[in-house]
C-alpha cells in the first residue's frame, strides 16, 4: 500500500489529494482533510448527519477537463445542536464549478473567446457563461465602491452613442485608471455627479482640455485643485491651427499625406533626407516656413516638464511675447491660437512643473472602445460604465503584480 498522500489539492487546501484517474477527463479524488468546528459556538468535534458526493469542475489541462470528486458532509454541533453545512475554501456553496474555474471563464471570455466555444471547451452552458461574466462585472464594481479619490486627476471627454451624445471619463492619472465615466459633457450633467462626490476636497491637481465648460465645472466643484492644461491636447491644437494655415497658403500640397506627416513631426523626429525635402517645399512657400519654425519653437516649449518654479517664470516670458504675436496675426487660425492659449496661460504655466497628460486617458478610451465593440455597443449607459469600471477601473491583478515587483526589487 503506498504511503497515504499528505498533498492538498492545488486551489482548494481543504481538500487532500487521494489519487487522480487519468483518462478523458481527468478525475481527482479527494477527501477532507479535517471536519470544521461548529460555525457557531466553535464546538471542535462536529458530528457528520449525512453524507453526499460531490463533483466540481476545477480546471482545463490542455484540452481536458479536470473534475475533482470528494465526499461531502452535513454536520451537527452535539454542543449547540445546530446542523451545518461543509464549507469548502475555493469554492461557494451550491455551486459545481471551483472559484478559479470561473475565473478562468471569466478571463477567456474577456480575452475574447466566444460564448459558445467556452461552453463547448468548459463544458458549460451559453447561459453559464454570460452570469459568471456578469457576476465577475459586479463583483470588480462592488469592490470599487467607497475608494478615494484620486489625487491627481485626468478630465476628458469620449463618445458614447449617436443617440446620447458624449460621456465624460474621470482618470486617476497615477494609477493609470478610470475613475469613473459619466454621461454627458455639460455643466448641467456633471453637477448632479460632482455635488455627490464625496471627499472631493482630496483631489490636488486636474489635468484638462483647453474646454471653459469643463474649467468652469472643475472651478466650481473642486476649489482646492490646481488645473493643469494638458500637454497632450495643447499640441494638437497647435499643430491643428498650422494645418488650417498651411491650407490657406497651398490647399493642394496640405492634401499630400507625405508632407502632411513631415509638418506633424517633432524636427528632432526627421531623417536628414526628409528635411531636405521640407526644405525644397518651403523654398516655394518662405513665409509658410516662418509660421512653421515659429510652431516649431511653440511645441518645443510646449513639451516642456518637470521644470523648476524660477525656470517655469523665464519660460512664461519666452511665452507671453509669442502668444502676443499670435494675437496680433492676419491669419484667423493663428489669432484663434492666440487667443486660446492667452485665455489658459496660467494652466500653461503649471503644466511645465507636471510631467503627467491625458495620453493615458486616450489609451483607456481606446481600450474602452473595444469593450464597447466587443460588446456590438451598448445602449444603457449603465451597463456600459459597469463594464468599464471592472475591466479599466479595477487594480486587483495590477497592483498585486506591482507589490510583488517592489518585494523583489
Ligand atoms: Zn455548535
Amino acid at each position: 500500500m503506498p504511503p497515504e498522500s499528505t498533498q492538498e489539492i492545488l486551489g482548494l487546501p481543504d481538500l487532500k489529494h487521494e489519487f487522480t484517474d487519468p483518462g478523458n477527463r481527468i478525475f481527482i479524488y479527494g477527501r477532507l482533510k479535517q471536519r470544521p468546528a461548529c460555525p457557531r459556538c466553535k464546538h471542535p468535534k462536529v458530528h457528520i448527519k449525512s453524507s453526499f458526493k460531490r463533483e466540481l469542475r476545477h480546471f482545463k489541462l490542455g484540452n481536458q477537463l479536470a473534475i475533482v470528486r470528494f465526499t461531502s458532509h452535513k454536520f451537527r454541533c452535539p454542543a449547540c445542536n445546530c446542523y451545518f453545512n461543509l464549507k469548502l475554501r475555493g469554492t461557494l456553496p451550491k455551486r459545481r464549478s471551483s472559484e478559479s474555474f470561473r475565473l478562468d471563464v471569466f478571463e477567456r471570455h474577456h480575452g475574447g473567446m466566444t460564448q459558445k466555444h467556452l461552453a463547448r471547451t468548459h463544458e458549460i452552458s451559453h447561459a453559464t457563461v454570460e452570469r459568471w461574466y456578469q457576476g465577475f462585472i459586479k463583483n470588480r464594481v462592488d469592490e470599487l465602491k467607497g475608494r478615494k479619490v484620486p489625487l491627481v486627476l485626468g478630465i476628458d471627454e469620449h463618445f458614447f452613442t449617436k443617440k446620447k451624445g458624449y460621456a465624460t471619463t474621470f482618470v486617476d492619472l497615477k494609477n493609470h485608471k478610470v475613475f469613473d465615466v459619466v454621461l454627458g459633457r455639460s455643466e448641467q450633467s456633471l453637477s448632479d455627479y460632482l455635488r455627490k462626490l464625496p471627499d472631493k476636497n482630496r483631489v490636488r491637481v486636474i489635468v484638462m482640455d483647453l474646454s471653459s465648460t469643463y474649467r468652469s465645472i472643475v472651478k466650481k466643484h473642486f476649489p482646492n485643485a490646481m488645473i493643469v492644461a494638458d500637454r497632450f491636447h495643447v499640441i494638437r491644437l497647435i499643430n491643428q491651427q498650422f494645418i488650417k494655415t498651411w491650407a490657406q497658403f497651398d490647399p493642394v500640397g496640405r492634401k499630400s499625406r507625405g508632407l502632411l506627416s513631415l509638418m506633424r513631426r517633432h524636427e528632432e523626429n526627421l531623417k536628414p533626407e526628409q528635411k531636405v525635402k521640407l526644405d525644397q517645399y518651403f523654398l516655394v512657400y518662405p513665409h509658410l516656413k516662418t509660421i512653421y519654425d515659429f510652431k516649431q519653437k511653440l511645441t518645443n516649449l510646449m513639451r516642456l516638464k518637470h521644470l523648476a518654479k524660477d525656470t517655469v517664470w523665464l519660460k512664461i516670458h519666452d511665452l507671453l511675447p509669442m502668444i502676443e504675436e499670435l494675437k496680433a496675426s492676419v491669419i484667423d487660425a493663428m489669432k484663434t491660437l492666440g487667443e486660446t492659449l492667452h485665455a489658459w496661460k496660467n494652466e500653461i504655466g503649471r503644466m511645465w512643473r507636471f510631467s503627467k497628460t491625458n495620453s493615458i486617458t486616450e489609451g483607456l478610451h481606446n481600450k474602452m472602445e473595444m469593450i464597447s465593440r466587443r460588446a456590438f455597443g451598448f445602449r444603457n449607459f449603465n451597463n456600459y460604465r459597469m463594464r468599464v469600471l471592472a475591466l479599466c477601473g479595477w487594480n486587483g491583478i495590477i497592483n498585486r503584480k506591482r507589490s510583488l515587483k517592489l518585494k523583489l526589487a
